[in-house]
Order: structure tokens, then C-alpha cells, then sequence
């Protein structure tokens, strides 16, 4: 059951679900993007112009949600279709949109993030990176680090200081990077697990006026936005929902008098998991258009956080090392980093309740 989804939203889910059965075993997941992206269902929430489908972001986290589920690669398409693609299309110039979108949404072209630095990791506006001015454009200079599935990507939107600013979060700006630019660099910073983080040295890359996304040294300002999608922890999610299963699978396989004694633990994480889904399908509901309330992301993404991580420290605790279970255990420390970490979202919550309000 998907109490979550109305029946169109649960329609668009079974799709993705055709789709995905309708391709060869074995099919690589960058092309199996590309399948989805043929039935305009990797960004249904794009216009149709640009290879969407029209729809609202709860319809598109509903059909997200069924890639992350059978094991395409969500960071790719959060990353993407979702942080990318997204600033572009809430503040994007027309001719950035008609360009970079279709491409995306057709699951021909990926993206990175290039935010974080190595001496300013979760404080983006702590950034060294500069963009000075070169005849009509900029020359960028600088290091970033942790950015994803960079390897894969054409495209990388990046944040720099375009003047020393009237305070710390004035004077920043964000552009396209084109990835195939002999002036850019990445190295892979290998991790215990998994694919690897990338650092991309940039080094004196030019970019023209028509790589600057939204207003210049106000970027501050778009970058909540720019990361909302993997703030509300859909992310979080799908992780945690492949690791519960994995664990199932194990508790299974346990004597009967152990399967006893964590049953009820497995009914507890099964039910935070359901509510930690409903609130981030709540956020995504209440969405007005492209605008997500920031509290309520704040609120969900620490949700499905800690019900992802309390999944993996349970099975880490109580079941058998299978490597499906070491990974979630190497994992679930990230969930509470990556796209803010939680002191952020508890900040934004409490200064949003009147207790916050009296005392500032
Ligand atoms: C899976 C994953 C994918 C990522 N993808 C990208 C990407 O594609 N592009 C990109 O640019 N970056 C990416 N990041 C980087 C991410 O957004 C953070 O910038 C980075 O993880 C911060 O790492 P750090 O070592 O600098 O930690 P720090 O930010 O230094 O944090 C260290 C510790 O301090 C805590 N902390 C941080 N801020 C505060 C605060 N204000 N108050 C109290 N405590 C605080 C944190 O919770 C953490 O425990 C990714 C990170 C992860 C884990």
C-alpha cells in the first residue's frame, strides 16, 4: 500500500516500474535514465517544453522514489535532475533552460555540485573559489571537494566569490561549469565503500555572462533551494528502506527465540521509516510549486536521517556482518551531513517555534 500517493502519482510510479522491467537485464544504470528520460518520466515535473510532463514535485518525488527503490543510482538524479536542473528552472535565464534542461531531463546529460570546499565544507559561505572579471565573463579559481558522481557529469553548477562582499554571504555567484574544460581537474578521493567523492580543481577556467545562474553576488540566497530536494532526505530514504531489507533478510535467517526477542525492534524501525516517509511526502505536497517550506524540509530530513541511521546502527548491533549490512553501517553517518547537517536543520526548526522568536 502507498497511502502517500493519489492514484495519479501512484500511476506515474507503476510506469517507472514498466519502463525499468522493459529493459534488457544487465542494462547499465545511465542508460536505463535514458529510457526513463524517452518517456519523459525522469523529470515529470518539468515543463513539457523542456521534456517534462507538467507535473507538481510530489508527482515527481512519487516517480523518484520508484528509481531509488529498484537501485538506480539516486544520487545521480537527485544531484541532476533535482538540485541542478532545479536551480535552473527556478532561476535560470530562458536560454539556460531551453540549453541545459532537455538534455537532463532526457537523461543524456548529468551534473554535479560543486559547493563545498576542503576548508569549507557544510559553511558554503566560507568559500575560497573566485570569479574574476575577464572582458564580458569570469575566470574561476578554486577547489572543490565531495562533489558526487563528477566523473559522470558534463555539466557542474559552482559557487564562487565574485567580490569580497558587504558580509560573508554577499558577493557570492553561481555558474555552469563545462567539465570537459582543460582548466578543470578532478581527482577521486576513494571512500571505505561505494563510489567515490571527487575534489575538482579549477584553474583559472573561463566562463561567458551566459553561465551565471540566477543574479550576480546574490547566490547566497539560491542555494537552499538549489539543495532542498536532498534536504528533505528522499535520499535518506531509499538508503534506508534497501538496508531494512537487507536486514530482514538476515533476521530471517536467525534462531527463532533471537527472532523473538527483536521482533518488536523491527516493527518500531519499519514504523519510523513509514512516518519519516509521510513527512517527506507531506513537504513535497505542500509544496507551492517549486517553493518547499524550509522548516518543514528541516524537519524531514532530520526524520528520515536518524530513521535511516537507526536502521543501520540496529542491524549493526544485532545481526551478522553481511557486506549489504557493513555498508549501510559505513554509510549512515553521511546521512546527517550531506545536504546540511543536522545542527542546520535543528537551527532553522527552533528558530521557527515562538520560544525561538522571544528569545532573539
Ligand atoms: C554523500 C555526500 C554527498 C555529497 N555531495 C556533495 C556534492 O555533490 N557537492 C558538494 O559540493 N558537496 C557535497 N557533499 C558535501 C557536504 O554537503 C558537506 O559540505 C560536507 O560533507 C561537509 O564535510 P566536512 O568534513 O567539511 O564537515 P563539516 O561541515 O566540517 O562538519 C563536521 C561536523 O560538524 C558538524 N557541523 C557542521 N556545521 C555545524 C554547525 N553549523 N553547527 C554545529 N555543528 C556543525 C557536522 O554535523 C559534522 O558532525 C556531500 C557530502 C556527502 C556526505
Amino acid at each position: 500500500m502507498r497511502p502517500e500517493l493519489d492514484a495519479e502519482q501512484a500511476r506515474l510510479a507503476d510506469e517507472v516500474d514498466r519502463v525499468l522491467d522493459s529493459a534488457p537485464p544487465g542494462t547499465a544504470p545511465l542508460d536505463l535514465f535514458a529510457l526513463l528520460g524517452a518517456e519523459r518520466l525522469l523529470a515529470v515535473h518539468y515543463p513539457v517544453e523542456f521534456g517534462g510532463r507538467g507535473l507538481s514535485l510530489a508527482h515527481h518525488v512519487a516517480a523518484a522514489e520508484r528509481m531509488g527503490a529498484r537501485g538506480l543510482p539516486d544520487v545521480v538524479h537527485i544531484v541532476t535532475v533535482q538540485a541542478l536542473g532545479g536551480a535552473l528552472l527556478a532561476f535560470g535565464s530562458a536560454e539556460q533552460q531551453a540549453r541545459w534542461l532537455p538534455p537532463i531531463a532526457a537523461g543524456r546529460l548529468f551534473g554535479s555540485l560543486l559547493l563545498s570546499e576542503p576548508e569549507a565544507g557544510s559553511d558554503a559561505a566560507a568559500i575560497r573559489a573566485t570569479a574574476n572579471p575577464d572582458g564580458e565573463g569570469w575566470r574561476i579559481t578554486g577547489v572543490k571537494t565531495w562533489s558526487v558522481a563528477t566523473d559522470r557529469s558534463g555539466v557542474a553548477l559552482c559557487s564562487a566569490r565574485t567580490r569580497a562582499g558587504l558580509n560573508r554571504y554577499d558577493g557570492i555567484s553561481l555558474f555552469l561549469l563545462d567539465l570537459a574544460d582543460p582548466a578543470i581537474r578532478m581527482t577521486p578521493l576513494p571512500r571505505a565503500l561505494g563510489d567515490p567523492y571527487f575534489e575538482v580543481t579549477v584553474d583559472g577556467a573561463y566562463v561567458g555572462p551566459e553561465s551565471l545562474v540566477g543574479p550576480l553576488h546574490r547566490g547566497w540566497s539560491l542555494l537552499p533551494s538549489t539543495i532542498s530536494f536532498e534536504r528533505a532526505g528522499f535520499e535518506c530514504l531509499s538508503r534506508a528502506a534497501s538496508w531494512l531489507a537487507a536486514a530482514e533478510e538476515e533476521f530471517r535467517r536467525l534462531p527463532s527465540e533471537e527472532r523473538a526477542a527483536g521482533a518488536g525492534d523491527l516493527v518500531r524501525l519499519r514504523a519510523r521509516l513509514a512516518g519519516a516517509r509521510a513527512l517527506a511526502f507531506h513537504t513535497m505536497h505542500t509544496a507551492d510549486d517549486l517553493d518547499v517550506d524550509e522548516v518543514l524540509i528541516a524537519f524531514s530530513k532530520l526524520a528520515c536521517a536518524r530513521a535511516g541511521q537507526a536502521v543501520a546502527r540496529w542491524a549493526g548491533e544485532e545481526l551478522p556482518p553481511t557486506p549489504a549490512l557493513r555498508a549501510a553501517v559505513a554509510e549512515a553517518p553521511e546521512l546527517t551531513v550531506s545536504g546540511g547537517p543536522q545542527e542546520q536543520q535543528l537551527d532553522l526548526i527552533a528558530h521557527d517555534f515562538p520560544i525561538g522568536g522571544a528569545v532573539r
